[in-house]
């Protein structure tokens, strides 16, 4: 089984996805954290991706994709991976289609939070891309690019809504009963 988490950011994806991966014995892959790791050890990838970063902009589809294909070719993905914070917009989930084939199981969790409360998450998060103004452009980035693909998965049928309020525990436990 193939998990997508979806949500705006601060929606509790990064949190969320490593605790399912760990309850369902799979990898959490997780964007933002491949690239923050590439930007400390200033790789190619790394200096790349942090203008955009620091911006609150997405890293071009191309480049995403591209580090997607290699990381999920790995040998622990063979039996399933969560990935958090991809796709983030429609030609990577086109792209993703194209990886998994006409096999590969998916499931789309979208996680849903008021968004007084995504910005307060944030801003008490204190990442370096978490400055107020950068907070508020991720989030219209996300209303632009990202929020299609919850029409695009629904249409799929491969779609579940769930809450994301409350306590981190009760999130889990409703993200898990979705999955049932
Ligand atoms: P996140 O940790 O998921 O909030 O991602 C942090 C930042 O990394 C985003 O604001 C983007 O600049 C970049 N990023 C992460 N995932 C993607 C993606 N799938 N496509 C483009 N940019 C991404």
């Amino acid at each position: 089984m193939n998990l997508i988490l979806l949500g705006p950011p601060g929606s509790g994806k990064g949190t969320q996805g490593a605790r399912l991966a760990k309850v369902l014995k799979i990898p959490q892959i997780s964007t933002g954290e491949i690239l923050r790791r590439a930007l400390a050890e200033k790789t190619t990838l790394g200096l790349e991706a942090e203008k955009y970063m620091k911006q609150g902009a997405l890293v071009p589809d191309a480049v995403i994709v591209g580090v997607m294909a290699e990381r999920l070719k790995a040998a622990d993905c063979r039996d399933g991976y969560l990935l958090d914070g991809f796709p983030r917009t429609v030609p990577q989930a086109q792209a993703l289609g194209e990886i998994l084939g006409e096999t590969g199981r998916v499931m789309v969790l979208s996680l849903v939070v008021p968004q007084n409360e995504l910005v307060n998450r944030m801003i008490h998060r204190g990442r370096d891309d978490d400055k107020e103004e950068v907070v508020r452009q991720r989030l219209k980035v996300y209303e632009a690019e990202t929020a299609p693909l919850i029409e695009y998965y629904r249409k799929k049928g491969i779609l579940k809504m769930v809450e994301g309020t409350g306590t981190v525990e009760e999130i889990t436990e409703r993200l898990l009963k979705s999955l049932r």
